[in-house]
């Protein structure tokens, strides 16, 4: 709970960003406040262990920064889940829905295989778009989907529900 508190004191609600209408949610104080970026991780490490996790996804470009730090301190491999056209090695590639038109990610076909267990990390669920197209990419090539846990969840949106096919069981997290 008081982490709770804490998380939610340094995030700031911006106004028509990035467009008219939208409430945009930002982490960047949180992630200039070592104390706060401290207990996220420390949280998110613990989740980790709770799903036994083996490797951590995290999602372009705000999930990398939430992520990159939980691998390090869990002792496990840290896989990125990028847009589409930045990794260089083969990939495997998913595309997703968009309010309007489409996107696609892509990860390292090599990066994951049968027996990972995969713990996904993002900073918002909205529409649960790139977190469903993730956990298909991770099915995709072989490896188990442990849990999804985001930094936030908008629960105004339906993301929990459309995201409840594609976990399968699995637990996702809003801290
Ligand atoms: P979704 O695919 O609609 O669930 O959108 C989630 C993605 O959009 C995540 O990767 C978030 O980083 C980003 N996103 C959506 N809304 C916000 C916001 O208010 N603040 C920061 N990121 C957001």
């Amino acid at each position: 709970p008081e982490v709770r508190e804490l998380l939610l004191s340094r995030i700031t609600d911006v106004p028509n960003y990035p467009k008219p209408g939208v409430m945009f949610k930002d982490i960047t104080p949180l992630l200039a406040d070592p104390k706060a970026f401290g207990a996220l991780t420390d949280t998110l490490v613990e989740l980790a262990g709770r799903y036994g996790a083996t490797k951590i996804v995290g999602l372009e470009a705000r999930g990398f920064i939430l992520a990159a730090p939980v691998a390090v301190k869990a002792g496990i491999g840290f896989i990125p889940v990028r847009k589409a056209g930045k990794l260089p090695g083969a990939t495997l590639a998913q595309a997703y829905e968009l309010e309007y038109g489409t996107a696609e990610i892509e990860v390292h076909a090599e990066d994951l295989s049968a027996g990972d267990r995969v713990m996904v990390i993002d900073d918002v669920l909205a529409t649960g778009g790139t977190a469903e197209a993730s956990l298909e990419l991770i099915r995709r090539a072989g490896a188990d989907v442990a849990g999804v846990a985001v930094l936030m969840e908008l629960s105004f949106l339906p993301g929990r529900e459309k995201l409840s096919g594609a976990l399968a069981g699995a637990p996702l997290d809003a801290l």
